[in-house]
């Protein structure tokens, strides 16, 4: 099996609290009931600018996940990330609130952070039956759709774990109102980008287009094809260009977008 399996302190943690919770696949199986389980009081309850919380006091630690979010994928997430910060964090800090934004700054938050979302992303999508359901298939928008909804996950984290642990070399773009943020690649991934922290997305992106004419792609349109030069460097003098495409997930309530980009 081609996949990389150097798993990262917190991916090990997921693993091991998978194995001892008896799951190979928690994808059928409530948040609640696990963290439960993990001897941790779950509730759900409106939370203000909260996805969710852990407070822990005495030996007992409460997670609490906001009963607004819509999404049951978001939710799924906020609450491994919540059970991450518990199985690895709880003597070290009795509070962690975390905000849909810490959630999503994957590589800006801090330390703990980081951790609870590799966990959550290890422990909601782990790495074989991942790998499993990309096998034999060519990469494109329908692969992350299929697996968003096979591990029950947003279409972010989805994307998020393929660039790590997916079967075709891809790049990523995370934007905001804009502005070009953090980068992400598979390890096999051959180029250099042409990436500027708060600059527009290129000329000719996919995304570009998006937040300067608002236009949005949808179905068979979200494959879009491009040019490698667009978002990335020659690498040698008198290089020719060629085609690549560009899949841009557009988050409106939160405007920003990930751009996936691929060679076939
Ligand atoms: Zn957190």
């Amino acid at each position: 099996m081609a996949v990389n399996l150097n798993f990262s302190k917190s991916e090990q943690v997921a693993r091991k609290v998978l194995e001892e919770c008896g799951l190979d696949d928690p994808a059928d199986y409530p948040m609640s009931k696990i963290i439960m389980g993990r001897k941790a009081f779950y509730e759900e309850k409106p939370l203000i600018g909260k996805e969710g919380e852990i407070v822990s006091l005495d030996n007992r630690s409460i997670i609490t996940i906001n009963s607004n979010i819509e999404f049951e994928a978001k939710k799924r997430f906020a609450a491994a990330h919540e059970l991450g910060h518990y199985e690895m964090h709880r003597t070290l800090k009795p509070i962690f609130s975390d905000t849909e934004a810490d959630m999503l700054n994957w590589y800006q938050g801090g330390p703990h952070e980081i951790e609870a979302n590799e966990f959550a992303s290890e422990f909601l999508m782990p790495t074989e039956a991942f790998y499993k359901e990309c096998e034999g298939k060519k990469f494109g928008p329908k692969v992350i759709e299929h697996l968003a909804k096979r591990f029950k996950v947003s279409k972010t984290a989805a994307i998020l774990k393929f660039v790590k642990r997916g079967n075709h070399p891809v790049f990523i773009v995370y934007c905001k109102d804009n502005k070009m943020k953090w980068f992400k690649y598979s390890e096999d991934w051959q180029y250099f980008s042409l990436f500027q922290k708060d600059q527009p997305p290129p000329d000719g992106s996919v995304a570009n287009e998006l937040f300067t004419t608002k236009k949005i792609y949808v179905n068979d349109e979200l494959e879009q094809q491009i040019w490698k030069f667009d978002w990335f460097k020659p690498k040698y003098r008198d290089e020719e260009d060629s085609r690549f495409y560009e899949y841009c997930l557009f988050v409106k309530s939160y405007n920003y977008s990930i751009s996936v980009i691929w060679e076939k």
